[in-house]
């Protein structure tokens, strides 16, 4: 990246905040053009503050940023560019965009001033915020698409140690995909996850989040975590509380 502006404008992902003294709160945010960045937001915490809404996790906004001291920006003004008010009101739809920007948080910052990941970043948000869609396979298509878009896409058409056409019966993140029975090490993989991930990585996505809850779901959400732990080395918070194991049917926030 060349040298840090003074002054900048830009589009950007909320990807979390948190508090700062007594009532300001620090924002990190993914911008389209400059990357990964943390900026004050002064008073915000305070009931008059006119930007306090627009810095909720998951907004996406305009922002008008001053350099501050160190890494710090301060920001002058935020504005959300669309509201995404089908994302914010339902549960499982808001587990889902907190594992997004989670992940997106977990990249690691000299990748990040990248537009494209911005690009997927606001997609998988609005694809949230679509009823059309379900919300479960979501965040599980979204950190395969991540995981091909930084090359490293699992290997899900032969035994990714021997080449064998199959049956495939294992997955394993740390090796690189599927695996055959003789070659098996990771998760059991059953027939219908491995469908699953082959249409999701082989762009069936659309048709895919369409289906409520297609056998296999809870599977593939959870190899999809694996594999994204897997390649960030790190174990990830939020990302695991999609994993549907008991179908959350939480009413709607207010
Ligand atoms: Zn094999």
């Amino acid at each position: 990246m060349s040298a840090t502006p003074k002054e900048l404008a830009d589009e950007a992902v909320v990807l979390r905040t948190y508090k700062s003294g007594e009532s300001d709160r620090v924002v990190v945010l993914w911008t389209r053009h400059h990357g990964k960045l943390r900026a004050l937001a002064k008073g915000v915490r305070k009931t008059s503050s006119r930007m306090g809404g627009s810095l909720e996790p998951m907004g996406h906004v305009k922002v008008d940023l001053i350099k501050g001291r160190g890494e710090l920006f301060i920001t002058k003004n935020v504005a959300h560019l669309e509201r995404m008010s089908n994302l914010r009101s339902d549960y499982q739809r808001i587990a889902a965009g907190l594992a997004v920007v989670e992940v997106i948080d977990a990249i690691p910052t000299d990748e990040s001033a990248d537009e494209g990941i911005f690009e997927m970043l606001v997609r998988v948000l609005r694809t949230l915020d679509n009823t059309d869609f379900h919300p479960e396979l979501v965040a599980a298509s979204f950190f395969f698409k991540l995981l091909a878009y930084d090359g490293s896409e699992p290997v899900v058409d032969h035994c990714v140690t021997c080449a064998s056409p199959g049956p495939l019966v294992a997955f394993n993140a740390e090796v690189g995909g599927t695996l055959c029975v003789n070659c098996r090490s990771g998760s059991a993989l059953s027939a219908d996850a491995l469908m699953l991930i082959r249409r999701i990585l082989g762009g069936d996505l659309a048709s895919v989040l369409r289906e409520d809850a297609p056998p296999g779901s809870g599977e593939v959400m959870s190899l999809s975590h694996d594999a994204i732990e897997a390649h960030f080395g790190k174990r990830l918070t939020v990302s695991r509380s999609t994993a549907p194991l008991a179908p959350l049917r939480t009413p709607p926030l207010p």
